[in-house]
């Protein structure tokens, strides 16, 4: 290979500088690859000036392979730049190819949330926590989370003026300080269904990203015996380390799948090992019931990024902007530039970083699931 072509492949070059540079790269490296695409255009939403938003999914290897691993990205918007990366860096270096050619179905899942990756907001077009929006059923009641009702107007105060914003962390600071910093973060971030205008809102119906992403795997995953997913986040833990995390139970039949394919490694918000809340309406938990009796191993790789409070300040500030302000007005610029540096370092150490790391998780899902 020449010097040229090596300095290609940098894992660097493969994280792109918004969502429509990510989604063409994305889309040429999977026809590049010979991957079949589907693009599912958002009926309603769009992005800056008016541009259209896509989920697209790239599928490589037989139609009838027996085992199915998916990668999904941008399931919280501007993590989109880290799952993107990683995807079609898979995509570029022949590692996805190598793998269809054994028999494997490579299934790559790009912008489960194209409006919070295309806007750099963490939640999506209707102001939801898509990772709170996969509850099995929206039929009252929806889950209660009294500790975030206490906090609501500090959780996500309407007023940013620098005293508003003041007194709201004020008052969650002395939250912190009664109850413990892990109740803080599990009473923010856990799910809530009652106010639609705060932050981590789970929704009041499927929306369209969950109903979209469900149907696209049910489709791949028809005629599979075995399932893998790797569900690619940033924010939580120190910056550039990749945690597998879990809602499964250490007793449980996944939870020890997944401990033998990653042993030591998993980390679970059923037991308080993970840097993750417990959580309601998550993904994980929704993939496992699509994956039915299937032999399945669904994980979330969480990559730290900066530190827990700059990370919330830049949710909250990002979902203010979409509820209150003007997502296109002077204030924009500055939380937009606010959210995507919580969710994206962008040094050239972090990248590769997260290329060894969700290749490594990548390859020994594949390894498990062909074996
Ligand atoms: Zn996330």
């Amino acid at each position: 290979m020449s010097q040229a072509a090596m300095s290609d492949l940098a894992p660097e070059s493969f994280f792109s500088p918004d969502y429509y540079v990510a989604r063409e790269r994305f889309v040429t490296a999977a026809q590049a690859a010979g991957a079949s695409l589907t693009e599912k255009r958002h009926p309603t939403a769009t992005g800056p000036g008016g541009r259209p938003l896509w989920m697209d999914l790239a599928v490589l290897g037989p139609a009838d392979a027996t085992a199915v691993i998916t990668m999904i990205s941008g399931t919280h918007g501007p993590e989109g730049y880290c799952g993107s990366g990683v995807q079609t860096g898979l995509l570029l270096s022949g590692r996805a190819r190598a793998l269809a050619d054994r028999g494997l179905k490579v299934v790559l899942l790009h912008a489960h949330n194209p409006y919070g990756f295309a806007w750099d907001t963490r939640f999506n077009e209707d102001n939801i926590d898509l990772n709170r929006n996969y509850l099995a059923s929206f039929e009252a009641p929806l889950p209660a989370n009294p500790n975030y009702d206490a906090i609501a107007p500090h959780a996500a105060p309407a007023d940013r003026t620098p005293e508003g914003l003041e007194a709201a962390e004020g008052a969650l600071l002395a939250y912190a300080a009664q109850h413990g910093f892990p109740a803080l973060q599990a009473a923010l971030s856990g799910g809530q269904y009652n106010h639609p205008k705060g932050v981590y809102f789970g929704g009041v119906a499927p929306s369209w990203s969950h109903l979209t992403l469900k149907s696209l795997l049910s489709g791949v995953m028809a005629g599979a015996a075995r399932f893998g997913c790797i569900d690619m986040h940033t924010g939580l833990g120190p910056e550039g380390h990749g945690e597998i995390i879990t809602e499964s139970d250490p007793s449980s039949d996944h939870y020890r799948r997944l401990e033998a394919i990653l042993p030591g490694e998993i980390c679970s918000t059923s037991d308080g090992s993970s840097v993750s809340a417990k959580l309601s309406g998550t993904m994980d938990t929704a993939l496992l019931g699509l994956a039915g009796d299937r032999w399945s191993a669904i994980m979330a790789l969480e990559f730290g990024t900066v530190d827990t409070m700059s990370v919330f300040r830049a949710s909250q500030a990002s979902s203010w902007l979409h509820v209150h302000g003007d997502r296109e007005g002077p204030e924009a610029g500055e939380i937009r530039r606010q959210s995507r540096a919580a969710f994206y370092v962008e040094t050239d150490s972090w990248k590769r970083a997260i290329w060894t790391r969700g290749t490594e998780v990548f390859d020994r899902t594949a390894a498990a699931l062909l074996a």
